[in-house]
């Protein structure tokens, strides 16, 4: 039986057919690290008022969106048009980390895709993952830019860098006590895994 060290670098070194094989592989190693330790952490008060202080963070960044109505204009560009950022293979911007993640504040993973030639996480009414990849929150492009005040970018960038803190810490977190648990470094659950 290979480590989980041997199994994550076997997972970057191999060539995918589709896009999603590579998300299919992450999502089973990050379901046998919850099966076997996902208990582990829920026991750990410090780590449950990360991933509170992380979720709250998420609500308010996305309340803020909603209410600078940047989801709508990625709703229409996305959805609608069928243009913009989230295409088809960004949805490896999920690593094994993020899928942890979204099962630890209890929203589900997609198993398929929805939207032929977008992200695996599009749906009919945008992105389907509660807890997102760093570039699907950090990202702000000149049609979104032109839609914000200086004052709106100020204030969303300021939610965006508090969540994005959080989900630092969370994954530095995992992957510390998951070293720490296996003994062996596991830099690839936080990697992308493609390019
Ligand atoms: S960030 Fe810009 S390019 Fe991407 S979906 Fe939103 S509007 Fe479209
Ligand atoms: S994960 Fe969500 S936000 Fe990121 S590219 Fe996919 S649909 Fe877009």
């Amino acid at each position: 039986m290979l480590s989980m060290r041997s199994r994550l670098a076997e997972l970057f070194r191999r060539e995918y057919r589709t896009p999603e094989e590579l998300l299919f592989e992450k999502i089973k190693v990050a379901m046998e690290l919850y099966e076997n330790y996902g208990e582990y952490f829920k026991a750990q008060s410090e780590f449950r008022d990360l991933l509170k202080a992380y979720k709250s963070a998420i609500i308010k960044s996305n309340d803020l969106m909603e209410r600078k109505e940047s989801f709508k204009e990625c709703f229409i560009c996305s959805v609608e048009e069928r243009k913009g950022c989230c295409k088809e293979g960004l949805e490896n911007e999920v690593t094994v980390n993020i899928i942890l993640l979204n099962w630890f504040l209890g929203y589900t993973i997609p198993s398929e895709r929805e939207v032929k030639g977008r992200c695996f996480f599009v749906g009919e009414r945008g992105c389907k993952i509660f807890a997102r990849p760093y570039l699907c929150r950090e990202f702000f492009c000149k049609r979104l830019m032109n839609r914000f005040s200086h004052e709106d970018y100020v204030e969303i960038s300021q939610a965006i860098a508090e969540e994005l803190t959080l989900l630092y810490k969370l994954c530095e977190y995992i992957k510390k006590e998951l070293q720490f648990i296996l003994g062996e470094y596991l830099l690839e659950i936080d990697i992308t895994g493609y390019s």
